[in-house]
């Protein structure tokens, strides 16, 4: 099975330009792009009951699966139905060790919540859920993402962290650190979703660009964009910040894909050249 995925991999990366850019990572956080065949009718496609990201090339199927950072590594399956027919494709999800880091805030209040705060951040977390998980079915040209801002990476995705020396969930995003009021543009097109100011996120947007590819952007000085709103690949959407629990202004930025936080860099080459300069 491997090396058939090896195969379909290499397949992609010769010939399809929506996929050059998109490296094949199963590893938590990461995307795995699994060939699924050669069929008339789109199939439908779920990785643990919910659906995934699947692209037609040259009459093949693909899909393109989020793993969540929290997910352990070994054999998985997709379940994957073609018109009446049913049937499962193994793939493997590797080992991954993210870095840790230690951050000191100024106060507690963003570590030990008051009752009011902690029953607040719950109902905004719902509304992120319900947002990362939405599907719309809308075929995607292109998976590829530009750059949200400018600005120096100043946090990778899926570093373990510690707030005031306590343990919280990793890094799920990536850290753009830039001046207040530096401009955000959407990635690529797609329909706001929900946005508000949240305890944690400060000034937040959702941006859903279909088919299970939903990314969000936190602590913005300002949200320019409203709840229904559709946009273009780069809308003016909002401006860095430091709205929320930050140390600094900078721009929070979050990639989904079925449900899971990825790596937003394996989607967007622009700042994975820079990140590796
Ligand atoms: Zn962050």
């Amino acid at each position: 099975m491997k090396l058939f995925i090896f195969f379909a991999l290499t397949f992609i990366f010769n010939f399809y330009s929506y996929a050059s850019d998109l490296p094949n990572t199963p590893v938590p956080g990461g995307i795995a792009t699994i060939s699924i065949g050669q069929f008339s009718t789109a199939p439908l496609v779920k990785y643990k009951g919910k659906r995934v990201m699947t692209i037609q090339d040259n009459n093949n199927w693909y899909a393109l699966v989020g793993i969540g950072l929290s997910e352990s590594p070994g054999q998985k399956h997709l379940d994957v139905h073609i018109a009446t027919t049913k049937n499962k494709i193994d793939f493997n999800i590797k080992n991954h060790k993210y870095e840790s880091q230690y951050i000191t805030l100024k106060t507690n209040k963003h570590v030990n919540l008051s009752k009011a705060n902690l029953d607040r951040h719950y109902k905004e977390k719902a509304r992120s859920r319900t947002a990362l998980n939405n599907w719309q079915e809308i075929p995607l040209s292109t998976i590829t993402l530009k750059s949200p801002t400018k600005g120096v990476i100043s946090s990778p995705f899926g570093l373990r962290r510690f707030y005031n020396k306590q343990p919280r969930k990793p890094h799920s995003g990536i850290d753009i650190a830039a001046p207040t009021g530096t401009p955000i543009y959407a990635p690529l097109a797609g329909t706001v979703t929900e946005e508000g100011n949240f305890f944690f996120n400060g000034n937040v947007i959702f941006i859903d660009h279909g088919h299970g590819l939903i990314t969000m952007y936190c602590h913005q000085d300002e949200n320019l964009v409203k709840k229904g709103q559709k946009v273009k690949q780069g809308d003016l959407i909002g401006k860095v910040g430091s709205t929320g629990r930050v140390t600094g202004p900078h721009l929070h930025w979050g990639v989904s894909l079925n449900g899971n936080m990825v790596d937003p860099l394996l989607l967007t080459p622009e700042l994975r050249e820079k990140a590796h300069k």
